[in-house]
């Protein structure tokens, strides 16, 4: 991909991360909530989410699994979406979520209820979402959302199967302690894409990796995560948010399918470069403070 196009769509993250700054569960970026039509991405892959949160819905004949849900309000906008592509809520039997932060869960107890479907997630995870976000350690304190069940813990390697469909979990911990991204390989156009459904190392303001660090072990899981990503093999990528991966780049509404739209690898790996610089950054800086701090002392 272009380079400017790379820098511009960081450029964009960068504010992206400052409206995020203010971002509560009641006051937050209109783009979240704000529809946007469901498309194609590759092969029975979809997105059914809104202008900025993702939702991906990942079809079968034994059923469908949806990924993220987005804020409280867009239960009717990501059925539409569903409905709009022939499909049914109701065939949902698998909720999984990149992270368990309001803006990817907070409709998740009523599409769990309308549907009938399984919530799976990684233990860290499990526990934020069944206690409404109450012990998240950075927005914790009270709900943020309405708590919801989870019937299936899921780990690293795992591989959630249904119908025809294979995915796999890749735990990148850090934004939260149960972080996960999804794989698969799909085959469209006679040839195999590897398909990555990805959440970010982002760093949420606030976040601290030294004294007083956020949970236990935040450092380390950055760092395993940031490498766990730049060994994965991606043709394809998509993310839990729409202006991480470029999607109003890539692609507009009405826009014919194309199996190619979203095949971006260098825009994948540029992302993580950046994200790991910007946490070494923040790793540097706190301890420069820390140690101005600790002289002022003296
Ligand atoms: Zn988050």
């Amino acid at each position: 991909m272009h380079k400017w196009t790379i820098g511009c769509r960081i450029f964009w993250l960068s504010v992206l991360c400052l409206v995020s700054l203010s971002a509560t569960a009641q006051d937050y970026p209109p783009a979240w909530d704000k529809p946007f039509p469901a498309h194609r991405v590759v092969a029975n892959l979809y997105s059914v989410g809104t202008y900025d949160l993702s939702s991906f819905l990942l079809t079968s004949d034994d059923g469908h699994i949806l990924i993220n849900t987005g804020m409280a309000g867009s239960t009717a906008l990501i059925r539409d979406n569903i409905e709009a592509l022939g499909f049914r809520l109701t065939d949902v039997k698998r909720l999984l979520t990149n992270q368990a932060h309001f803006d990817h869960v907070s409709a998740m107890a009523e599409i769990k209820e309308l549907s009938g479907a399984q919530l799976w997630a990684t233990a860290p995870d499990a526990k934020l979402l069944q206690d409404g976000g109450f012990s998240d350690p950075l927005f914790g304190g009270s709900e943020t959302f309405r708590p919801v069940s989870v019937e299936h813990i899921i780990s690293d390697g795992d591989v959630i199967a249904l119908g025809e469909t294979r995915l796999t979990v890749h735990e990148h911990p850090g934004h939260t302690a149960g972080s996960t991204s999804y794989s698969l390989r799909v085959h469209e156009n006679g040839r195999d894409y590897r398909v990555l459904i990805a959440n970010m190392g982002s760093i949420n303001p606030g976040t601290k990796f030294h004294e007083d660090e956020t949970y236990p072990g935040i450092r380390d899981d950055y760092a395993k995560t940031f490498k766990s990503q730049k060994a994965l093999d991606v043709d394809i990528w998509v993310a839990a948010h729409a202006s991480q991966y470029g999607l109003h780049d890539k692609y507009k509404p009405g826009q014919p399918y194309d199996a190619d739209t979203f095949v971006d690898p260098e825009g994948f790996f540029a992302l993580v470069a950046k994200l790991e610089q910007r946490f070494l950054t923040a790793l540097d800086e706190e301890k420069q403070a820390a140690q101005i701090e600790s002289e002022q002392k003296h």
